[in-house]
Order: C-alpha cells, then sequence, then structure tokens
C-alpha cells in the first residue's frame, strides 16, 4: 500500500495517480516515528483511492527543495497533478490527514472507506497518559520492571519542558540543557527501556473507572492501571482581545515565539519565575521588554530578580493591570494597562505580547469523579494513588506545593513501583 520512492520517480508516480500523499521523512527525527503508524494505517484504509509513497527527504533533496519542505515529516497532497490541501508538518494528528485525504474524494467515497475502518483494541498492563517528566520517569520504571506500558500523548512526547529555551536546575548535567534536548533524552531512555508510544494522538474519551481510552476515533486501549500525568496549562488573563489575539500577537511561550521579536517591543505580563526566566530569554531577541506586574514586587527567585533589573532592555511595572489587547495595523499591538493605585488607565504600543500568569491542570477529558483541591488539581496519596481504585497521578497535574522538573520526575518514580507492585490487584 505504502512504497518507497526516489524523486526520479516523482512525475511517474504524479501523472499514474489522481490522488497521492507523499511523506518527506528523515531518521532520527520523533515526529517521523510518531507520524509512521498513522500513514501506515491509513495506506491500508485510503490505499485504494490514494496513492501513499514516502522519500528520504535527506536522499532527494531538490525535489524536497523545489516543493518548500523545510522540516521532517512534511505531507503533502497532490490531485490531478496538482498541489492541493494543506501542507502537514511536525507532530501531525491523524485527524489532520484524514480532513486532507477525505477533501481529495468524493462524499460517498469517504462514506465508503470510513464504513471499513474497524474499530481496533489494544491490551496493555499501564497506560501513561501525557508524555512529560512524570510520565516518562514513570514510563522508564515501568518498562525496566517488565511491565508493559503504552504512554499516550495528543502532543509529541516531552511536555512543558520542551517549550523551555534553558534548564539549569536539573541534576545530572554541569551546563545548562535547552529544555527540548532534556525531554529528547528523557523520551529517547524511555523508548529504549521498552515504553511504547502513542503520540500525537486525538484522546477522545478517557474512562478512568473502566481503564479504557479511545484515541483518533478508532482505537480503544484498555488498561489494568493508569497513571494521568498531564500536566498544566499556561492560565488565561481572561481579559478583552487576549483569545482574538491569541496566536496573532499574544503568546504563552518564549522558546517558540521570541525569535519573531528580533529588535522589536514586546509586552510581558507577569512578574513570578517564569515571567522573569522567560524575559531573559526574550530579551537576547527584542529591542525593549515592559513588563507588568499586578503586585507591588517582583515574585521572581533573587538571583533571576537581579538579572532582571540589570537588564537594560526590561523596564518593570508594579502594580499594573492588563485590561485589554487590540491590534494596531498589521502587526502592532496596544495594550491597555490600569495603574491599580491610581486606577488611571495608560495605552502602550508594542510589537507583541507574552503572558506567562501560572498554570492551570490539564484535566478537560477526565470526567470520572476523581477527587480534586479547590483549583482542580488531582489529589493523591503518599504513594500517588487518586480516589479512583488503579489510577495514580503524577507531576503538575496533582495538587502539590512545587512543580519543577525534578519533583514531577520523583512523581514519576514512586508511581510506577507502587503500581507496579499492585498491577494485579
Ligand atoms: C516556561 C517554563 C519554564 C520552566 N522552567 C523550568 C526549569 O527551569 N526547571 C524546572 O525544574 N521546571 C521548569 N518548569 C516546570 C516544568 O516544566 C514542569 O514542572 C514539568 O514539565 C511538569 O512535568 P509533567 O510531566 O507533570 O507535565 P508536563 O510537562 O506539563 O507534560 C504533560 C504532557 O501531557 C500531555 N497531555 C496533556 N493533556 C493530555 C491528554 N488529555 N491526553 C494525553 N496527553 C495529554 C501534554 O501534551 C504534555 O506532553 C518550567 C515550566 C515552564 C512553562
Amino acid at each position: 500500500m505504502l512504497q518507497e520512492i526516489k524523486q526520479a520517480d516523482f512525475d511517474n508516480e504524479l501523472s499514474n495517480h489522481e490522488n497521492l500523499v507523499l511523506d518527506f521523512y528523515s531518521t532520527e527525527c520523533p515526529p517521523c516515528e510518531a507520524l509512521a503508524p498513522k500513514f501506515d494505517s491509513l495506506a491500508e484504509a485510503y490505499g485504494k483511492d490514494v496513492r501513499f509513497v514516502k522519500m528520504f527527504r535527506q536522499g532527494n533533496r531538490e525535489l524536497a527543495d523545489a516543493l518548500g519542505v523545510k522540516s521532517s515529516p512534511t505531507l503533502i497532497f497532490f490531485k490531478n497533478g496538482q498541489q492541493v490541501g494543506e501542507i502537514l508538518t511536525g507532530g501531525i494528528k491523524k485527524a489532520e490527514i484524514v480532513k486532507n485525504l477525505d477533501a481529495l474524494l468524493p462524499e460517498d467515497k469517504v462514506k465508503q472507506i470510513k464504513s471499513h475502518i474497524k474499530p481496533t483494541v489494544t491490551e496493555t498492563e499501564v497506560v501513561i497518559l501525557g508524555g512529560g517528566p512524570g510520565g516518562l520517569a514513570a514510563g522508564i520504571y515501568l518498562a525496566q520492571a517488565k511491565v508493559d506500558t503504552l504512554l499516550i500523548d495528543q502532543n509529541l512526547p516531552g511536555g512543558q519542558v520542551s517549550t523551555t529555551h534553558r534548564v539549569s536546575n536539573y541534576p545530572g548535567f554541569v551546563d545548562p540543557q535547552p529544555g527540548y534536548m532534556l525531554s529528547h533524552y528523557m523520551a529517547e531512555q524511555a523508548k529504549s527501556a521498552g515504553v511504547k508510544f502513542k503520540v500525537a494522538v486525538d484522546v477522545n474519551s478517557v474512562d478512568l473507572v473502566k481503564k479504557e481510552i479511545v484515541v483518533d476515533g478508532f482505537e480503544t486501549i484498555r488498561a489494568k492501571k493508569i497513571i494521568i500525568s498531564t500536566g498544566a496549562s499556561p492560565r488565561y488573563l481572561n481579559v478583552e482581545g487576549e483569545k482574538e489575539f491569541h496566536g496573532k500577537g499574544i503568546s504563552y511561550c518564549a522558546t517558540c515565539d521570541a525569535k519573531y521579536y528580533h529588535d522589536k517591543e514586546v509586552v510581558i505580563i507577569g512578574g513570578g519565575n517564569t515571567a522573569v526566566e522567560e524575559s531573559e530569554f526574550i530579551s537576547k531577541f527584542a529591542s525593549k521588554i515592559t513588563m507588568i506586574q499586578q503586585l507591588p514586587k517582583l515574585t521572581a527567585n533573587k538571583t533571576a530578580q537581579e538579572r532582571c533589573y540589570n537588564d537594560p532592555k526590561i523596564e518593570v511595572m508594579l502594580s499594573y493591570e492588563p485590561r485589554g489587547f487590540y491590534k494596531n495595523g498589521a502587526d502592532k499591538m496596544s495594550v491597555k494597562v490600569e495603574d491599580l493605585n491610581t486606577h488611571e488607565v495608560k495605552t502602550l504600543e508594542t510589537d507583541g505580547v507574552f503572558v506567562f500568569v501560572g498554570m492551570k491542570p490539564n484535566t478537560d477529558l477526565i470526567i470520572d469523579p476523581i477527587e480534586t483541591d479547590d483549583w482542580g488539581y488531582i489529589k493523591v496519596d503518599d504513594e500517588m494513588r487518586t480516589s479512583i481504585p488503579g489510577v495514580y497521578a503524577v507531576g503538575d497535574v496533582i495538587s502539590k506545593k512545587y512543580r519543577q522538573i525534578t519533583t514531577a520526575v520523583a512523581d514519576g518514580t514512586i508511581a510506577s513501583i507502587v503500581c507496579a507492585k499492585e498491577i494485579d490487584q
């Protein structure tokens, strides 16, 4: 169904097949590995009507460059020799591929194909839901204890660490590590220990009581135990314009977006550890940073504060709160801020905004009545058991005081040891 081709074959392939999808892959490419089983299974389902081919990017550079391929994997769709649909790259979800395949075919054909897709059921001993440091540490211990373990993540593994520009406090590394490298090492260690990965999937439902998880619409995974390690996500301010301009001038990730602000001015909302530490990174690019902190002082650790106050590019506005975000022409933003002492409202003109005002637990998919604290973080006992038998939780998603990579890894260690002991109970 799925065939490897070379660039010399491409024109022939294109003229011989009305519908074609081409996957440019590389070796040592985690998102390519995550895509491979999805591409295989879709080739099986759609293969009679769509030609599925893959090409090694490094060995076929001329065609890759001609088609504008800049990263691996990249999926490109063709109809009657013409490129159509979206170009998919990175952690590609099955639903995104299906959407583009469906667009190639008539509606009745799509219905027919879907009616033949058989739901699958996979059994495993433990499912780890979430592949950040907590989940990966749990996986390493479980796999080394010979427990059949499947790790599911809706993104690529790594969690928040993969979007952290520099980690200097994780033991074992003399020099600060780029977050994506640290998470890469953790994921590779888990994989080589024997953890199976199902990543960049759509997680459709999670039944903690029955221990059943449905992914990508048709795939049910049944386990004896579940470890929840879904972490936390940035909290929103819920201020006018925030949702509207999320990703269009407002960012929650310096590692992802600071590079777009070379020689530009930015506003940072927040004054805690993350805001102050990320301002250091943003300062490598931006020409000026205005930091808006609602409290009368920064709350980051003293060393980070010193670096912040010593950076001539950073101006800190204490006791100010954002009141609204507005577009100002195509590229500029206006930020309304209120002085909490005088109630005077000022408008700051800027090129972009970064928001770092804390986190919230990723528990949206959990519908079972699990015990949480007042902020929605899952309550666990000393051995990471939740209120639902056979379900453990670790890392930033649990109710605890300190949320760090080391604490997530420690929770994952404890949960996995306890879980392995209780596997048949
Ligand atoms: C900007 C920033 C800088 C930081 N810097 C440091 C630092 O320098 N040192 C330090 O120790 N800590 C740092 N932290 C904190 C640290 O990253 C976290 O404490 C740690 O990553 C928590 O790990 P975790 O495994 O609990 O969750 P996460 O890292 O949040 O990972 C959770 C994973 O679960 C997945 N997931 C979420 N929902 C679902 C779902 N429904 N189904 C399947 N998968 C799901 C996510 O895709 C993610 O991969 C930083 C955090 C941020 C945001």
